[in-house]
């Protein structure tokens, strides 16, 4: 039987071999936890068919489970010194193959006829770098890879935001660009414990499973986020004030009471009690508007 990398023993013995110290700027907080490891592959759902795609595979904790659970895994690893510690630990399995690079650099797009072309379906599973968590899951969802899940470890404050259903303090312009694409749904709240060395956070396994189209209808798309971003500028101004601002600077108020009355939004509100329907249909009345 092949030994987990996972287990604490072995965790130390890799760290120790290849003389590696864990950079805090790169997010390497290691899982040393087979049931958290068996949380996130269960979530996301493989089978022999299926092809994973893991952003920052470290010294191959998840990689090894991933590589046993699903046909192909592709593994982006930006750290160089890593690179001869995965070479050991994925040596047992030519089905993992390890990428050098900065996935936000990367095209990705390249890897579904490359690596998954075999592939019944690909799904997204990491531990994610915690610096840059926001800006990996929005290219995977801006760049509209032909994905079934993304499943992440993240900070559990950004898990929250990212489900938050309207009218509540995390509901912001990440949940709607989340839910736009995804369903979201918060798998297990993880405590530092579980990671060498231990972030000061707690953790969460989200899992996003992909949205066939859009939650919403919007003509533009562009326009649609604008308009979001647009309204919480401002989180405690109202919607009026904030689209004010942004859009109708230097006009009378008649035009931007008629647009928000077309769409029967009351000027007072906030947008953080605006759901998505709402939102798509304001964008639309102001693109029309202008
Ligand atoms: N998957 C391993 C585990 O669960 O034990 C390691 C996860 S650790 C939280 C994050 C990993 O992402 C590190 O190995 C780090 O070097 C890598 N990383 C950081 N930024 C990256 C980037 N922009 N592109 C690819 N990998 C990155």
């Amino acid at each position: 039987m092949i030994e987990r990398v996972s287990s604490p023993r072995r965790t130390k013995e890799l760290i120790k071999k290849h003389s590696l110290v864990l950079k805090k700027s790169l997010g390497q907080n290691f899982l040393t936890d087979l049931n958290i490891l068996h949380h996130i592959v269960d979530a996301a759902e493989l089978n022999a068919t299926k092809g994973a795609l893991e952003i920052g595979p470290g010294i191959g904790a998840l990689t090894q489970q991933l590589a046993e659970a699903a046909k192909t895994v592709v593994a982006v690893e930006i750290d160089q010194r890593l690179l001869p510690v995965l070479a050991e630990t994925m040596e047992p399995y030519p089905n993992a193959h390890i990428v050098h690079g900065d996935v936000l650099k990367l095209s990705l797009a390249e890897l579904w006829d490359t690596r998954f072309r075999d592939c019944s379906g690909v799904s997204v599973v990491a531990n994610l770098p915690y610096y840059v968590t926001t800006a990996i899951i929005m290219k995977l969802l801006e760049e509209k890879l032909p994905l079934e899940n993304i499943v992440v470890m993240i900070q559990r404050e950004v898990a929250e935001r990212m489900s938050a259903p309207p009218g509540t303090k995390a509901y912001g312009s990440l949940s709607i660009a989340v839910q736009y694409y995804c369903v979201p749904e918060i798998v297990k709240i993880v405590p530092p414990t579980v990671f060498v060395p231990q972030p000061n956070v707690d953790s969460a396994v989200i899992r996003l499973r992909l949205r066939d189209k859009p939650a919403v209808e919007t003509d533009d798309e562009a326009f649609f986020f604008e308009v979001v971003q647009a309204c919480f500028v401002q989180r405690r101004k109202t919607i009026a004030n904030n689209l004010r601002a942004a859009f109708f600077r230097g006009d009378d108020r008649t035009r931007l009471e008629a647009v928000l009355a077309s769409c029967g939004i009351d000027p007072a509100r906030r947008a953080e009690t605006l759901s998505l329907d709402e939102f798509a249909r304001l964008s639309r009345a102001i693109a029309s508007a202008r």
